[in-house]
């Protein structure tokens, strides 16, 4: 008799753990997938692919604004919320039953239920169950923060809630300065609600390239979003259906919703990590792994967002692959977390990756900014007052292309393909030697011959 019920038991059906779920079965071991909610994760069922669906909706708005320079005359349009939503269900039942057919193709077995551990070796299931596994991932995700305590913090939401309103709010009034934030501030403003952002620092997007933050400030307000820095909201007051939202400068905001995007936690909570003496990070909060993914205890890995490292699902699909090949196919696999691209689908959207000019500074001696602020073609007959962003961060010693940002349409799509040769370490000269293509946006990152600004550290007397 086998000495384990199964060889892998994976807690979380989300990107990582179904990636590694199948890697795993694949190689032959006998897998296990517990799954308490829907099967697909944060970035399926209320992540990447719902916002996407939204923000390529919200656009559409902009898109027939645009339209009259062009000739067009278009007639009375109107929008409705209610269909937005049950098409994006529709899309995200279909998305759910793929992730579930192909966890089940591979071999693996589903259980839709919550798996605790009891020991290192022992996952007690909530229908009473218990299994015993040679390993064990935990790739439990996280969940939105909901910031500090305030007086009415019940009648705010998260994006959670923000996929599923009855209604669009004519008002939102939205607190953080983040991906999720921007996101749904867009997204609202889009499809025709008055957003107000309340972030508290000085600028939004923290930790992104400063002349990103201050171009997506400054179109986002062109658009109509208003944004609200260096204050925090203190109280939510409900009157009615009606929000009344109190800031720390002393001001207040009236809304139809309240929403916070001020961070994620890993969701680590009543995992019987303890008894299975699997360690938290303390300076994150997320479970403490190694290189390989493998926790405080031989046997058990982590992988994704429970993990706290980088909060994204190609990272997580990576880690969770790169687990599987090492444990189960005897192909030691470590998983890069440099230079990982990065978008944030605000609109205009927000694509990165590299170094930012401040980090590049700290880092090396020699630093020439190459940056471009242009009118795209599309605004010269739209008349749309928007401009482009498009920035080089170069090594001034080696030539070597350490970062690149961009803020305009396209974006993300643009940075996925400019990452490829950031990761190879192209240098400048190599992106001088590739032909630009007429007429693009991306062009620029080809033709820009003369550095904007170069950064030369003195050394230290
Ligand atoms: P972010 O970390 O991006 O942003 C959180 C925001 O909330 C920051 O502006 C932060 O301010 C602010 N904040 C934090 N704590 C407080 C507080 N106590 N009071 C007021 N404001 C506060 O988190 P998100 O929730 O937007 O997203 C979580 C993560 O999910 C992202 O970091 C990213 O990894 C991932 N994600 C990725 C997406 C993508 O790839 N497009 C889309 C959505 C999420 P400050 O900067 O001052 O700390």
């Amino acid at each position: 008799m086998a000495e384990f019920d199964v060889d892998l038991f994976v807690i979380g059906g989300g990107s990582g753990g179904v990636r590694a779920a199948r890697i795993a079965a694949n190689y032959g071991a006998k897998v296990m997938v517990a799954e308490e909610y829907r099967m697909g994760g944060t970035c399926v069922i209320r992540g990447c692919v719902p916002k996407k669906l939204f923000v390529i909706g919200s656009h559409v708005h902009q898109e027939i604004e645009d339209a009259a320079g062009f000739g067009w005359s278009i007639g009375q349009v109107s929008f409705d919320w209610a269909t937005l939503v049950a098409n994006k269900d529709k899309e995200i039942a279909r998305l759910e039953g793929a992730y579930t057919s192909n966890v089940e193709k591979s071999g693996a077995r589903i259980v839709k239920t919550r798996a605790v551990l009891e020991d290192a070796h022992t996952l007690r299931l909530a229908t009473g169950e218990k299994v015993t596994a040679k390993y064990i991932l935990i790739a439990t995700g996280g969940a939105p923060n909901h910031g500090p305590h305030v007086p009415g913090i019940e009648h705010v939401i998260s994006s959670n809630e923000a996929f599923h309103l009855k209604e669009l709010p004519k008002r939102i009034v939205i607190q953080g300065g983040g991906y999720i934030a921007l996101e749904f501030a867009g997204i609202f403003a889009g499809y025709g609600s008055d957003v107000t952002v309340v972030y508290r620092g000085d600028n939004i997007l923290r930790g992104f390239d400063e002349d990103v933050r201050k171009h997506v400030r400054a179109e986002m307000e062109k658009r109509g979003i208003t944004i609200i820095t260096g204050c925090t909201v203190a109280k939510v007051d409900k009157h009615g259906k009606d929000f009344t939202t109190h800031l720390s400068s002393g001001s207040s905001i009236a809304s139809d919703q309240v929403m916070f995007a001020v961070g994620r936690h890993p969701n680590v909570k009543g995992l019987g990590l303890e008894a299975a003496g699997v360690a938290i990070n303390p300076a994150n909060g997320g479970i403490q792994v190694d290189g390989w993914s493998k926790t405080s205890v031989d046997n058990i890995y982590a992988v994704g967002d429970v993990t706290h490292r980088t909060n994204l699902t190609p990272v997580a699909i990576r880690e969770g692959h790169a687990f599987a090949d090492t444990v189960f196919g005897k192909r030691p696999v470590q998983v890069d977390h440099a230079t990982i691209p990065t978008a944030v689908f605000s609109q205009p959207e927000v694509g990165t990756v590299g170094l930012t000019e401040e980090e590049a500074r700290a880092q090396f001696s020699h630093v020439d900014i190459y940056k471009t602020d242009f009118r795209p073609i599309k605004a010269t007959m739209s008349g749309r007052d928007t401009r482009v962003l498009m920035k080089l961060v170069v090594d001034g010693s080696s030539d070597r292309v350490l970062g690149c940002h961009i803020v305009g349409d396209c974006a993300a799509e643009i940075t996925q393909a400019v990452a490829i040769a950031v990761k190879m370490r192209a240098t400048k000269a190599d992106f001088d030697a590739t032909v630009a293509l007429h007429p693009t946006a991306s062009e620029e990152l080809v033709t820009m011959r003369t550095p904007t600004a170069r950064h030369v550290r003195q050394a230290a007397e």
